[in-house]
């Protein structure tokens, strides 16, 4: 009985479950760059880049180790452009009785593939996905029954789970599970960043990046300076160069914002690790293996083990426990599409066009920026969490349904009505200003919150606070702000109140 093994282009892993009781003499392996997963989003070309050419490394690998792969490279006039038209080509030419393949990442995807059984005609095995620390099961028990979930508590049972960080009597190493309020440092040119870590595109990378180029010349984004890993080897290479130079100042510095420095003291491996070339409890065990041997302070060990193990592990339980239905979830009644300048940068507001041009350029920008400036922005602005989730979802090399739904919807929209975070992390101008160097070059000023120069976050801040009095007034996270609010004279409110509508009526001037 003959198989096709199905493996996707976010599943490039030698130990992949659908690998592991497959018969290299027997079976054969389906890999396919097609037109329906290359163009339900406008990825950005940078992640078309990587994906393409890390799946071409991954085929040769395998033929290399003694596979049969069938692998089909892009091409507008292919005959077949979705994954279950290849499939079903492939089962005639080879007469094989079943298709085997690990759970996919998407629900959309995971909707298609849960029908193939009927529409192929052939037994469909879809293999748990054993690259996650939790089990999907493991995450519902532990969500069972909770009104809220909160990353700490179930953070604290991954470590025990996997005994990251933990002494041998089971307490939390250097005596706290979470150093956070050691990392909240600006960042003032000094320690200099260090350079990421760069591969330069090999035959494969140059010949893909052609492709894209000529195919998919509309997405967002560009091809230039593609410096990604796209192999194992590599991938493990850049982990190095994490440990090595960034991973030290990576506490004190998380939440710094630059004007200068795309990347700071970030580790750019999401890239890798959502691929599959990494794999994300040998990186968290290579970042403790790093404080255990004094190179790096737990401050900056454990936020990062966190990162990984906390919010990873936390956003993608949440994604499968509450589609289909989490995707459509506006608690907060946003109705405001997103402005156009998400696309080309083309804002005064100069946080936001310097996050805006690294995406273009980097397919990347950290944690706080988007967070707290491109996210930050559509919260206070009103968007729809849909359109600001299609934008997140298209422009990161990194992004996937599975990680990008809940961080956008849930963490930066609170549209889920604070499900996933305990208060929506809605900021004035004040908290870009403490966190980063980019105020003193902007047009707008960051000190007044009405006037024409005025910083647009901070009159949209109070405009955000005062409509949706009903759903945070009573948060206790949320006191200070409205008595905040409160304190202020009524001439004031009305003021910032009338600034902010002129603002939200001229979006796309700003
Ligand atoms: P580092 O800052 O070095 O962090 C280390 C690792 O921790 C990351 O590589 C990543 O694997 C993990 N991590 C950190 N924060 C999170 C988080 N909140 N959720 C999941 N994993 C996390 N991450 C994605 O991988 N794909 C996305 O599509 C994505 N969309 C996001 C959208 C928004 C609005 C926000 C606020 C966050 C999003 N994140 C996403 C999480 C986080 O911003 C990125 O993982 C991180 O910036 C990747 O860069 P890095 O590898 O340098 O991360
Ligand atoms: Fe951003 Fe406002 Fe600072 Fe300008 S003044 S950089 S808009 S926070």
């Amino acid at each position: 009985m003959a198989n096709l093994i199905l493996i996707l282009g976010d599943q490039l892993t030698d130990t992949l479950s659908a690998l592991e009781d497959a018969d290299r003499q027997r079976d054969r392996v389906v890999m396919a760059e097609v037109h329906d997963e290359a163009s339900y989003t406008n990825h950005h070309k940078k992640k078309l880049v990587l994906l393409f050419s890390a799946m071409r490394h991954f085929a040769r690998r395998l033929e290399a180790d003694g596979w049969t792969v069938h692998y089909q490279r892009y091409h507008p006039d292919n005959p077949h452009q979705s994954l279950e038209a290849v499939l079903a080509d492939q089962l005639a030419a080879t007469g094989a009785d079943m298709i085997i393949t690990t759970e996919c990442g998407e629900w959309r995807l995971h909707e298609q593939i849960s029908q193939w059984h009927e529409r192929l005609g052939v037994p469909v095995e879809i293999c748990p996905d054993t690259r996650f620390i939790a089990r999907k099961d493991e995450f519902a028990d532990w969500a069972k029954g909770k009104k809220q979930l909160r990353m700490e508590f179930f953070y604290r049972e991954m470590r025990k789970k996997t005994g990251l960080l933990m002494t041998a009597d089971g307490t939390p190493e250097g005596g706290q599970w979470n150093f956070d309020a050691d990392n909240r440092k600006k960042w003032t040119g000094k320690p200099p960043a260090p350079a990421p870590f760069r591969v330069e595109p090999d035959e494969v990378t140059r010949e893909v990046i052609a492709l894209v180029d000529e195919h998919f010349g509309d997405h967002f984004g560009t091809t230039e300076d593609f410096h990604f890993a796209v192999t194992a080897d590599d991938a493990q290479a850049a982990l190095v160069h994490f440990i090595d130079y960034a991973l030290p100042c990576f506490g004190d510095y998380q939440d710094a914002i630059s004007d200068t420095e795309d990347w700071l003291f970030h580790s750019i491996l999401s890239p890798y690790i959502n691929c599959g070339l990494l794999d994300p409890l040998a990186v968290c065990e290579a970042a403790a293996q790093a404080w255990y041997s004094g190179r790096a302070p737990i401050n900056a060990v454990e936020g990062f083990i966190r990162q990984i193990l906390g919010w990873r592990e936390f956003v993608r339980g949440i994604y499968w426990l509450l589609m289909p239905g989490y995707a459509k979830e506006n608690r907060l009644g946003n109705t405001r599409d997103l402005p156009w300048f998400y696309w080309t940068g083309d804002t005064r507001m100069r946080c936001m066009h310097k996050a805006i041009d690294a995406t273009r350029r980097n397919a990347y920008a950290h944690h706080i920026q988007r967070l707290m400036v491109t996210g930050n922005f559509a919260l206070l602005a009103g968007v729809r969490p849909e359109a600001i989730c299609d934008w997140y979802l298209a422009v990161y090399a990194d992004a996937y349904d599975w990680v990008e739904l809940p961080n956008v919807l849930g963490m930066v929209m609170h549209a889920d009505g604070g499900y996933l975070g305990s208060k929506p992390y809605a900021a004035s101008g004040k908290y870009i200003q403490r966190m980063s160097d980019h105020c003193a070059g902007c047009h707008y000023n960051v000190s007044e919150a009405t006037g024409e120069k005025a910083c647009p976050f901070n009159s949209l801040y109070w405009h955000f606070i005062d409509r949706h009095r009903a759903d945070f007034a009573k948060n206790p996270r949320m006191t200070m702000m409205y008595r905040n609010w409160d304190r202020q004279s009524a001439d004031k409110r009305e003021g910032l109140i009338r600034h902010a509508e002129h603002l939200l009526e001229r979006l796309e001037q700003l």
